[in-house]
C-alpha cells in the first residue's frame, strides 16, 4: 500500500531538498504536486483540501523559505500534518475494554471486508498477548456458512466459539453469547455481524439493535484498504448509524493505493486501529500514525522494522541498530547485518517497504527483482571489503572497486550500484536525524 503516493511524494521532496534556496514560488509547486499525489491515491478531495491549506500555513508561517534547510523543513511540515492526519498519537490506536468483564467488540462493514478473519485475528492478539479469555459468536444468520466459518476459526486458534442454535436471530444470538461471556468468565466477547454487498438500512436497524443489546467497548469498522472513494461514504454512514470507535483496514498488503486510510479518521474522526496484512491470523499490526506517516514519505518505518527484527534476533542487537540508524549512522557494516536479518527473517518485500530511502529505490527494485539471490550477492560485495572499507566507504576508489569485485564475482557496475544505495540509506538516515526522528520515531518502542 502506498507505493504510489510513497514515490511521487519522494519525488517532490527530492526536488525541494536538493535546492539550497526555496522561493515562495518553490513551495507552491510543491504544494500543487502534493495535492495531485494525494487526489492520484483516492484521499477523498476536502480532506485533500484541508491538508494542503495547512501545511502551507504552517510553511508560510515557520519562514521556511528564509531557513537553512528549507526543503527539510517542507518535509517535516508534511510529516507531521500526515500524523495529525492519521490520529496524533498512538493512545487511541489501543482498544478499549470494558472495566466489568466481558467486554463486547462489535465487528461491523460490508461483506468480504474481512470481518470474521479480523474477529479471529483479534481474538489470537487478545489470547495470545494479552492472555485474556475470549468467546467468539457469529450473528451472520444470512451467509448459510458464517456462524460454522467462525467456529472452525476458533477451533484452529483453541478459543471459544458460541455455540450454534439454528433458527435463532441476531439480537437473541448476542444475548446468548452476552450471558455466556459472564457465565463462563470470559474478558472479551467478539460479535461478528452479518455484512452486505452495500450499505443496506435494514442491516444497520439490525446492527443498531444489537448495539443497544450489548453495548459494546469497541464497535469496530472492518474496511478493505482497495475500497478508494467510496471508504468515506461509507466510513461517515457506519458512524452515523452505528457510532463506530475505531476503524480496522484489512488487505494493506494488496497494492491499494491507500487514500482510504487517510480520508476515513479526517472524515469519521474515529482512529484506525488495527491494519490487516495478510490472509493468515497473525497477519495484524496495531495502527501507528507516525510510522505509517513514515512509510508513506519513504522514510520507512525504523521502529517496525527493528520490532519485526526484535523477534528475530537478540535485543540487544535490535537496540544498538536502532540507535544507530536514528543517530543518523549507517555505514556498510550496519547495512551488511540488515542484510543478513532480512534474510534470516523472510518475506523481503514486506521488510523493504518498511526500510529508509526505499521510495527512492523502488524502480532500482523492481528493475533487480530483489530476492534472496540479490540479496547474497549484494552480501557478499559488502564481504570481500576489509572492514576499514566498510566503516569508511569514502575510501573505495577505483582500485579497492575493482578487487572488491573481483573477490565478490561481480562488475565493478554492481559495486558502485550498491555504494549508491548505500549513500542514498545513509542520507535517509541523516535526514531523519535532523528531523528530530528519534523522539517521534522511538516513542512508541516501549
Ligand atoms: P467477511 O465477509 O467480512 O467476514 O470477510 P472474510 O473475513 O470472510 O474475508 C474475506 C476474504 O478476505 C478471505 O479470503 C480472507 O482470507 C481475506 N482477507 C481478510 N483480511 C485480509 C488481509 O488483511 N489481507 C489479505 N490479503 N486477505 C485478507
Amino acid at each position: 500500500m502506498f507505493d504510489g503516493l510513497s514515490s511521487r511524494l519522494s519525488s517532490v521532496f527530492d526536488k525541494l531538498t536538493r535546492r539550497g534556496a526555496l522561493s515562495e514560488a518553490d513551495v507552491s509547486e510543491a504544494m500543487r504536486e502534493i495535492r495531485i499525489a494525494l487526489l492520484e491515491a483516492d484521499v477523498a478531495l476536502p480532506v485533500v483540501k484541508d491538508f494542503v491549506a495547512k501545511v502551507k500555513e504552517r510553511a508560510i508561517g515557520q519562514d521556511v523559505i528564509k531557513s537553512v534547510t528549507p526543503g527539510q523543513m517542507v518535509v517535516k511540515i508534511v510529516h507531521d500534518a500526515l500524523v495529525e492526519m492519521l490520529g496524533g498519537d498512538d493512545q487511541e490506536s489501543a482498544l478499549n475494554l470494558a472495566v466489568v468483564p466481558p467486554a463486547p467488540i462489535l465487528m461491523v462493514g460490508l461483506q468480504g471486508s474481512g470481518k470474521t478473519t479480523t474477529s479471529g485475528k483479534i481474538a489470537r492478539l487478545l489470547t495470545t498477548r494479552d492472555r485474556k479469555k475470549v468467546l467468539l459468536a457469529s450473528l451472520d444468520v444470512y451467509r448459510p456458512a458464517a456462524q460454522h466459518q467462525l467456529a472452525v476459526l476458533g477451533q484452529q486458534l483453541g478459543v471459544d466459539s458460541l455455540p450454534i442454535i439454528a433458527g435463532q436471530m441476531p439480537v437473541d444470538i448476542a444475548r446468548r453469547a452476552m450471558d455466556e461471556g459472564r457465565k463462563g468468565g470470559y474478558d472479551v466477547v467478539i460479535l461478528d455481524t452479518a455484512g452486505r454487498l452495500h450499505i443496506d438500512q435494514e442491516l444497520m436497524a439490525e446492527v443498531a439493535a444489537v448495539r443497544d443489546v450489548v453495548t459494546p467497548s469497541e464497535t469496530l469498522l472492518v474496511t478493505d484498504a482497495m475500497i478508494g472513494q467510496d471508504a468515506v461514504t461509507l466510513a461517515r454512514e457506519f458512524n452515523e448509524k452505528i457510532g463506530i470507535t475505531g476503524i480496522v483496514l484489512t488487505r494493506i498488503d494488496g497494492d491499494a493505493r491507500g487514500g482510504a486510510a487517510l480520508s476515513m479518521r479526517a472524515v469519521t474522526g474515529r482512529p484506525i486501529k488495527l491494519l490487516g496484512v495478510g490472509e493468515k491470523l497473525d497477519a495484524l499490526e496495531s495502527f501507528h500514525p507516525d510510522r505509517i506517516a513514515g512509510r508513506i514519505l519513504g522514510m520507512g518505518d525504523v521502529v517496525s522494522l527493528v520490532e519485526k527484527a526484535a523477534q528475530h534476533i537478540q535485543q540487544e542487537d535490535a537496540e544498538k541498530m536502532a540507535a544507530k540508524m536514528l543517530e543518523g549512522r549507517f555505514d556498510l557494516e550496519d547495512m551488511l547485518s540488515q542484510f543478513q536479518q532480512i534474510k534470516r527473517m523472510g518475506d523481503i518485500k514486506g521488510l523493504l517497504g518498511m526500510m529508509p530511502g526505499i521510495a527512492k529505490m523502488k524502480k532500482q527494485i523492481s528493475e533487480a527483482n530483489i530476492d534472496d539471490k540479490v540479496i547474497g550477492r549484494q552480501e557478499a560485495i559488502i564481504l570481500s571489503m576489509t572492514k576499514k572499507e566498510r566503516q569508511n566507504p569514502d575510501l573505495i576508489k577505483a582500485s579497492r572497486k575493482r578487487r572488491i569485485a573481483a573477490g565478490a564475482g561481480v562488475d565493478v557496475a554492481a559495486v558502485n550500484k550498491l555504494l549508491k544505495q548505500h549513500q542514498q540509506m545513509a542520507d535517509v538516515m541523516k535526514q531523519m536525524k535532523k528531523m528530530g526522528g528519534k523522539k517521534g520515531l522511538l516513542g512508541g518502542l516501549g
